[in-house]
């Protein structure tokens, strides 16, 4: 019987391992397509579990076969120097990829599946650069 309890213990263990936070930042790069410079090695858990979320209300609205594209994480220098993208809590996804007619809904519904704990912010709407910027608001 104790012998059966360790093999339930070590199994969890080995489950857990199996299925870190690693493996959770590797299915955002999986799910996405990440544009050329973007960088993410550093980007907090909290991140990829909201990017998780984007992505699946980018799949409600263009299909479950549509990758949204990182334009930014914690990379480009044209931040604001106190931007949450240099404290690996932000994230930029494309959005003029997305039928005109379709944007707003999708930005309501991320809106909507993050929750108050994180900004969304449509930016630069109607020019080559626009993206949804994302990011977490740790609570005071
Ligand atoms: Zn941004």
């Amino acid at each position: 019987m104790q012998k059966f309890i360790l093999f339930l213990l070590l199994l969890c263990t080995f489950v857990n391992a199996e299925w870190g936070q690693k493996d959770v930042h590797r299915l955002l790069l999986k799910r996405t397509n990440q544009k050329d410079g973007v960088y993410t090695a550093k980007l907090e858990p909290v991140m990829d579990t909201a990017g998780l979320v984007v992505v699946a209300e980018y799949h409600k609205a263009m299909g479950d076969s549509y990758r949204p594209t990182i334009t930014s994480a914690n990379d480009f220098s044209w931040h604001g120097r106190f931007s949450k993208h240099y404290l690996n809590l932000a994230l930029d996804f494309r959005i003029r990829d997305v039928p005109f007619h379709k944007r707003s809904e999708l930005v309501l519904a991320i809106k909507k599946a993050l929750g108050e704990r994180f900004l969304v912010l449509w930016e630069d709407a109607g020019t080559l650069n626009e993206h949804l910027h994302i990011e977490f608001r740790p609570s005071e």
